[in-house]
């Protein structure tokens, strides 16, 4: 009996796992950090869109899945370091020092967030009160209140700029993708931010909003029309901070009017784009995948029509190590992973 290599153990890989282990394949799940769940449970997100349910709900049953199957073996602070031989008998090497021998491989190395510091203009590490949405997040999961990072106080006014790391061909032709969630995750942090502080204004600095699908009501026109969330249309030019009363100035042009403004605020929020992660990078080298000129996220081969079958025959790449992607798709696409390698473990080993 052969077994499949599932890298990486955020929502994708988990999926792709319990896929394999349910199908009654022996599955060898490594992951880099020292916990299961990936980015959603590393960087305490508090609710996931589109369907507002917690990480732990969403996530839960997959970790326990996997971490009770007797199929799954799990390697935790592990990666892949080698690869060689071909699709029905790969033999990996792993940074534990193990080698095994697999007949099929699911890439789930995912994605990281944009590092905020390489957007100088907009005061982050300089500014206490200038934040990230995933510390915004942070302070929703874990300490359930809104405040501002310098005083402790309660925000008057919350700015989120949108397409940070995202979008700017200001930093070559890597960061010229949407993130895909930014817009609709702001839309609803600023409507729990409203429903919970209605004395707190809250403003969106877009360039255009792009709520994909059926989020375009829950994640844009409820978070005006039932919250009062205010959306600007303006480029950010610079964050400055003034001494003389202590609060931020969001420095920009309103494309609409068009015109230069200057707004005081008192926390900001960057919406933080995404980037392939080093893992996807490291194992897009290890197993010779492609990977687009621009993004360095992988692609599937030009020879199927599947949107998961890699230019390597029988390793599978899937959810955010493709590019941005929600969590419900990272799920999906980790299943049928589990199905494409289980066939190709039927077909070309013989279960
Ligand atoms: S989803 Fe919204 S915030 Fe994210 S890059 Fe696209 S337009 Fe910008």
């Amino acid at each position: 009996m052969s077994s499949v290599l599932v890298v990486g153990a955020g929502p994708t890989g988990l999926a792709a796992a319990r896929g394999l282990a349910k199908l009654g394949i022996k599955t060898i799940l490594l992951e880099k950090d020292s916990e299961l769940g990936g980015n959603p449970i590393k960087n305490h997100y508090h609710t996931l869109i589109p369907r507002k349910l917690k990480p732990s709900q969403v996530l839960g049953p997959y970790i326990r899945e996997v971490q009770e199957s007797k199929n799954v073996t799990l390697y935790l602070n592990t990666e892949l370091v080698s690869c060689e031989g071909e699709v029905g008998n790969f033999k990996v090497g792993l940074s534990n020092g193990k080698t095994e021998t697999v007949g099929a491989i699911v890439v789930a190395t995912g994605f990281e967030h944009f590092d905020p510091k390489r957007k100088g203009e907009l005061g982050y590490g300089l500014y206490p009160d200038v934040i990230t949405n995933l510390e915004l997040e942070r302070m929703f999961s874990q300490e359930g209140k809104l405040y501002r990072p310098s005083n402790k106080q309660l925000p008057k006014r919350v700015a989120f700029v949108f397409c940070v790391g995202s979008r700017d061909r200001q930093l070559g032709v890597t960061n010229v993708h949407c993130c895909r969630y930014g817009c609709a995750l702001s839309g609803l942090q600023g409507s729990e931010i409203r429903e919970h502080y209605p004395d707190v204004d809250v403003f969106c600095y877009y360039m255009d909003v792009r709520t994909y699908g059926t989020w375009e009501y829950p994640f844009y026109w409820a978070p005006q029309e039932e919250y009062g969330v205010r959306y600007v249309r303006g480029r950010i030019a610079e964050i400055t901070y003034s001494p003389a009363d202590g609060r931020l100035r969001v420095k920009h042009e309103d494309t609409i009017v068009q015109r230069p403004a200057e707004v005081p605020m008192d926390l900001v929020v960057l919406v933080l784009g995404m980037e392939p992660s080093e893992g996807t990078k490291k194992v897009a080298k290890i197993l010779g995948l492609k990977q687009d000129k621009d993004s360095r996220f992988l692609v599937p081969s030009d020879e199927s029509g599947s949107n998961i079958v890699s230019n390597k025959e029988g390793i599978f790449i899937a959810g955010a190590c493709k590019g941005p992607i929600d969590i419900e798709s990272c799920l999906s696409e980790g299943e049928a992973a589990a199905l494409e390698a289980a066939a190709v473990i039927n077909t070309k080993v013989g279960v």
